[in-house]
C-alpha cells in the first residue's frame, strides 16, 4: 500500500505530526504496534507545560520549550473548535516551594537564573502563598509564582487530537508493529510491518522510547532508552488546589474535577512498567507533607509510563544525514507534552519543503550519526 507518508509510533508525536501533514492534503498512515493509540508515554504523563521548572539556562532546548508554550492556546483552540472536544489547558501558572532551609536556598539558586533572564518569577511572602493555595502546608519556607507555567489534561488532549485525525482521513494501522525501514541505493521505500511491505518516500520514526528498536539495515540509529516514571491520582473536593505546586522532584497538578495527578520517580529499570510500593510510598508522602489536606483524599489510581531519552537528554529532531526521507522526532523525554505543538509544527515544515527551520539545528540526528559509520 502507498502512502505520502508513514508515521511509526501512535503516540502524540506521531499522531500530532500526521494530523499536520494530513492538513496539508498528504495521505498519512501511522502504524502502532498496540491495539490501541497513545496509550504510552502520552497517556502516561502530566501534562505539564512547564519551560521554566524544567529547564536551567537560555539553551536551543528552552527557546524550543517557549515556542512550543507560545504556540499551545491556538494549537488547543484549532482541536477544540474542529473536534469539539475539550483538552483542558489551565494557565493558573506554578508555585515553585520549599519547606526546609536547604531546599529553600537552593530554590532560591534555581530562580536566579529565570530573575537575570527577565522570565516572570515572583517570589512570594508566606502571606501571598496562602491566599494564592490555602491548602499548602504552614511549613512552606519558600516559594516562587511562576505565572507564565501552563498544564494541559493530556489524556483529553490525545482524544482530541485522534478525533481531529479521523475527521482528517489519517489512516491507521493498529497492532503493526514495525519491524524493518526499507531501503534501497540510500533511498527509502517504505517499511514492514508484521510482515507485510508498506511503501512511502517518507517515513518519520516516532517511536518514542522504543525508537532505536527498528531495524535499519547498515545505518545507524540514534540510541533512545526508556525512563520510567511512576504517577498516582487522588480525587479532591473541586477547588482544593488550583496552581500546580513544585516540590523538589515531586509535582501535583490539579485537573478541574477535583483530580489530582501526583508524580514522578526517575528510574532506569528498561521496559519494566511496574508501578511499586516503594515509588509510591514516595510520592503519597510528600503529596502529603506539601498539601497536607490530601490525608483525606481518594485514592483513583496508579501507573507508570516511560520517558524516551536520548544520551544528552534532548529530542531528535531532523533527517537522517545518510538517508533522506527518514526523519526522526523522538526522545522528547520529560517534555513530549509541552513540545508537541512545535515539533510537528517544525516536522511538517521539514517535510513539505524540504528546508530545515534554525531551531531544529541543535537537536539534528547528525549529532548521533557518524559519517564514518554509513555503509
Ligand atoms: C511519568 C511521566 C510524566 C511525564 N510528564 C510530562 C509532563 O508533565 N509534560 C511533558 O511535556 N511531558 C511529560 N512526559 C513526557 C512525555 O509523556 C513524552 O515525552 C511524550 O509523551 C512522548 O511522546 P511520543 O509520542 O514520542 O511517545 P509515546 O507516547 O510513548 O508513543 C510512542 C508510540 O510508538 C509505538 N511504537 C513503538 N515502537 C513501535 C513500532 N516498532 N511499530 C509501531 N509502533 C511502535 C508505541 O507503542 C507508542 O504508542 C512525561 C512522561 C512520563 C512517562
Amino acid at each position: 500500500m502507498q502512502s505520502d507518508v508513514i508515521v511509526i509510533g501512535g503516540g502524540l508525536i506521531g499522531c500530532s505530526i500526521a494530523i499536520e501533514l494530513a492538513k496539508k492534503g498528504l495521505k498519512v498512515s501511522v502504524f502502532e504496534r498496540s491495539s490501541q493509540l497513545m496509550k504510552e508515554a502520552s497517556w502516561a504523563a502530566a501534562g505539564m507545560l512547564a519551560p521554566q521548572s524544567e529547564l536551567s539556562a537560555i539553551t536551543p532546548m528552552f527557546l524550543l520549550c517557549q515556542k512550543s508554550l507560545q504556540l499551545y492556546q491556538n494549537f488547543v483552540n484549532e482541536l477544540e473548535e474542529t473536534t469539539k472536544l475539550d483538552c483542558a489547558y489551565r494557565r493558573e501558572g506554578f508555585l515553585q516551594l520549599a519547606f526546609d532551609e536547604e531546599s529553600a536556598k537552593n530554590l532560591d539558586k534555581n530562580m536566579a537564573w529565570q530573575i537575570q533572564a527577565g522570565l516572570r518569577t515572583e517570589k512570594l511572602t508566606h502571606d501571598d502563598v496562602k491566599k494564592l493555595s490555602p491548602n499548602i502546608s504552614d511549613k512552606v519556607s519558600n516559594s516562587y509564582y511562576l505565572r507564565d507555567e501552563h498544564q494541559i489534561d493530556n489524556r483529553k488532549l490525545t482524544n482530541s487530537i485522534l478525533a481531529m485525525a479521523e475527521i482528517l482521513e489519517v489512516r491507521f494501522f493498529l497492532g503493526s508493529q514495525v519491524t524493518e525501514i526499507c531501503v534501497e541505493q540510500n533511498k527509502i521505500l517504505g517499511i514492514i510491518a508484521n510482515g507485510e511491505r508498506h511503501f512511502a518516500a517518507k517515513v518519520v520514526n516516532a517511536a518514542g522510547s522504543w525508537a532505536s528498536l527498528l531495524s535499519l539495515p547498515k545505518y545507524f540509529l540514534p540510541d533512545v532508552k526508556p525512563v520510567r516514571g511512576q504517577m498516582l491520582a487522588l480525587k479532591t473536593d473541586v477547588g482544593v488546589l488550583e496552581h500546580t505546586l513544585h516540590f523538589g522532584t515531586t509535582y501535583l497538578v490539579p485537573r478541574r474535577d477535583g483530580k489530582i495527578v501526583i508524580g514522578s520517580t526517575t528510574e532506569h529499570v528498561g521496559y519494566d512498567k511496574r508501578v511499586t510500593a516503594q515509588g509510591l510510598e514516595h510520592l503519597l508522602s510528600q503529596a502529603q507533607k506539601i498539601v497536607p489536606k490530601l490525608a483525606e483524599a481518594c485514592f483513583l489510581e496508579a501507573w507508570a509510563g516511560f520517558r524516551p531519552a536520548t544520551l544528552d537528554l534532548l529530542p531528535i529532531l531532523g533527517e537522517h544525514p545518510q538517508l533522506p526521507g527518514l526523519i526522526f522526532a523522538t526522545g522528547h523525554y520529560r517534555n513530549g507534552i509541552l513540545l508537541t505543538p512545535v515539533t510537528s509544527s517544525l516536522i511538517t515544515n521539514l517535510i513539505i519543503t524540504g528546508q530545515e527551520s534554525d531551531m531544529l539545528t541543535a537537536f539534528s540526528p547528525t549529532r548521533f550519526i557518524s559519517t564514518a559509520k554509513a555503509s
